[in-house]
């Protein structure tokens, strides 16, 4: 039978192309990439590109990522289900709601308050109830529902903020991207572990948008890397 919904098809050839082609296997994630509907998270002007394989501005000088950063990341943060889930940078809240599928709560800290409040208002229509968006500095985590199984962290960092560090459970883990110079940026996974010696992997190279906090970038230091429409777009 033909979809009625043209967007549900384009949704499983992205999954099919931009992110099993290129290697991810989380049947978790695929599923949850399957799930949520792209188009709703873009602006409305941008919504024939929702599942084209690239960043799309989402107002504010800021980006929902492209389709396969989000479940790399996601991947990257080996959730099995039932987990307590940080989000720093809800954005268009996209991120969050592939988040909801395999997480049991999903925290998500956003510093624009237009943004956060359309992220909520919109995760609330969709249905997802378990998704918490809040207002603030996430680059000082969010206490209040210490401590996280997983942290993702949605916009690059000078480093990765100790606050965040200290909200991980023991075997927790956090991706995030994080500065190597003035344009390259590299995705790192830390795992804590119950001593001191946490693990810190490198996943690949990336291109995000600041983390402007108290333990990330002063909102004068990283104004480069904002969004270029001409040039290659941050994620
Ligand atoms: N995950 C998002 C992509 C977000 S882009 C999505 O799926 O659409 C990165 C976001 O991080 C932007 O919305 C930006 O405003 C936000 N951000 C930057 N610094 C922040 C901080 N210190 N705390 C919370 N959010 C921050």
């Amino acid at each position: 039978m033909k979809s009625v919904n043209p967007f549900m098809e384009r949704r499983h050839r992205m999954v099919r192309e931009q992110i099993s082609g290129r290697g991810l296997r989380d049947p978790k994630v695929l599923d949850a990439m399957q799930r949520v509907a792209r188009e709703a998270f873009v602006p409305e002007h941008l919504r024939d590109f929702a599942y084209a394989d690239q960043p799309l501005p989402i107002g504010e000088g800021q980006t929902i990522s492209q389709p396969y950063i989000v479940a790399a990341m996601t991947e990257a943060l080996g959730l099995k289900g039932g987990e307590n889930v940080l989000e720093i940078g809800t954005g268009s809240g996209y991120a969050a709601a592939v988040l909801a599928h395999i997480a049991r709560e999903v925290h998500s800290v956003e510093r624009i308050a237009e943004l956060a409040n359309r992220a909520r208002k919109l995760l609330q229509l969709l249905g997802y109830h378990t998704v918490h968006v809040v207002e603030g500095d996430g680059s000082l985590g969010w206490p209040e529902a210490a401590p996280y199984d997983a942290i993702v962290v949605t916009a690059e960092g000078p480093r990765i903020p100790p606050s965040l560090r200290a909200q991980l459970k023991p075997g927790g883990r956090l991706v995030m991207p994080v500065s190597e110079g003035p344009f390259e940026q590299v995705l790192l996974r830390l795992t804590r572990s119950a001593d001191d010696g946490d693990h810190v992997e490198k996943i690949c190279p990336v291109r995000f948008v600041p983390l402007i906090g108290a333990e990330g970038w002063s909102p004068t230091e990283r104004s480069h890397a904002e969004f270029s429409p001409a040039g290659q777009p941050s994620l």
